[in-house]
C-alpha cells in the first residue's frame, strides 16, 4: 500500500481547497490522502457563506479509525475551524510522535472569508508550532501568528516558539512579477525559490502546496527535496488553472 497522508482539513465544495485539494495534491505526489474532516464549509471559488465544525470527538474518532488500518508517515492539517480542534490536533499528535507532520496555519480564505475565529486560533496554532515538521504560512498568516509585522523578526518568533523548519511563502507580498519563496531550517534561511508572478487569483493554492510536501515526505523525500517538488508542481497546475463561471477565483487543474 502506498504511504498515506492523514489530513485534517475542512469541504471546500467548490472543489477548489480544502479535502478535495489535498486529496488531489497527495494522489498527483505518489501518496494516498486519508482525511478526517474538521468542518463542512458553505463557499464557492468567490465567498465563504459559513460553516459547521466537526466536534474533537468525532474528529479524533474519524483519525482514529484509520490508524492501524493504513501505513500513515504523516499528517497534515488545513483549516481545523475551532480551538477545540486544534487541541484534538496537538493530543493526536502526542500520541504519535512518530508521524511527520505539516501544518498549513490556515486562519483566512484566499477570498478573505472567516474559517474560524482569528484571535483564537492563533492562539491555539501555538500549540502545534512546536510539533510540526515543517510550517508553511503564507506572510498573511506568518505575521498574525506572530503578532509581528516584519517579517524576519516574525519568522524568528515563530523559531522561538518552537518551529522546526518554515517555508514562508511570498504570494501575498507586493512584488509584480515574481513570488519569492523562502526555506527557513532552524531559524537560518537555507533555500529560496523565485516564480513568476501568475495572473489572477488561486483557490487553494495553499492547500495543495502544503499536501503535496506531505505526500512526498511520506515518501522519504529530504525537506528540501518536498518543498522543490511541490513549488515545481504547484506552478505547473496554478498554470493550467480554470476560472469558474462567474469570474470568482482559479481552481487549480491538479490532473
Ligand atoms: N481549507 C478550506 C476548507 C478552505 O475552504 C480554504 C479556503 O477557502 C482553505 C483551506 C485555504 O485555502 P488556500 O489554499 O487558498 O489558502
Amino acid at each position: 500500500m502506498r504511504a498515506t497522508v492523514l489530513c485534517f482539513s475542512g469541504l471546500d465544495p467548490s472543489g477548489g481547497a480544502g479535502i478535495q485539494a489535498d486529496i488531489e495534491a497527495i494522489g498527483q505526489s505518489g501518496a494516498h490522502a486519508a482525511i478526517a474532516c474538521t468542518a463542512l464549509t458553505i463557499q464557492n471559488s468567490q465567498q465563504v457563506f459559513g460553516f459547521e465544525a466537526t466536534s474533537k470527538e468525532l474528529l479524533l474518532a474519524q483519525a482514529n479509525a484509520v490508524v492501524a488500518d493504513l501505513p500513515i508517515r504523516c499528517v497534515k492539517s488545513g483549516m481545523l475551524g475551532t480551538t477545540d480542534n486544534i487541541a484534538a490536533l496537538a493530543h493526536f499528535l502526542h500520541e504519535h510522535p512518530d508521524y511527520q507532520f505539516v501544518l498549513d496555519p490556515v486562519l483566512v480564505a484566499n477570498s478573505g472569508g472567516s474559517l474560524g475565529n482569528m484571535a483564537t486560533l492563533v492562539t491555539a496554532f501555538q500549540a502545534l508550532i512546536p510539533l510540526a515538521t515543517i510550517i508553511t504560512p503564507n506572510t498573511v498568516e506568518l505575521r498574525a501568528l506572530a503578532g509581528e509585522q516584519d517579517l524576519q523578526l516574525a519568522t524568528q518568533r515563530l523559531f522561538d516558539l518552537g518551529a522546526k523548519t518554515i517555508l514562508v511563502k511570498g504570494g501575498h507580498e507586493d512584488t509584480p512579477n515574481y513570488i519569492l519563496n523562502q526555506l527557513y531550517v532552524a531559524g537560518e534561511l537555507v533555500s529560496e525559490s523565485r516564480c513568476p508572478r501568475l495572473a489572477g487569483e488561486y483557490h487553494g493554492s495553499g492547500c495543495s502546496l502544503a499536501s503535496f510536501i506531505a505526500g512526498r515526505l511520506a515518501q522519504d523525500d529530504t525537506l528540501e527535496a518536498a518543498v522543490h517538488h511541490a513549488e515545481t508542481w504547484l506552478f505547473q497546475v496554478l498554470q493550467n488553472a480554470e476560472t469558474p463561471v462567474k469570474n470568482g477565483q482559479k481552481i487549480p487543474k491538479r490532473f
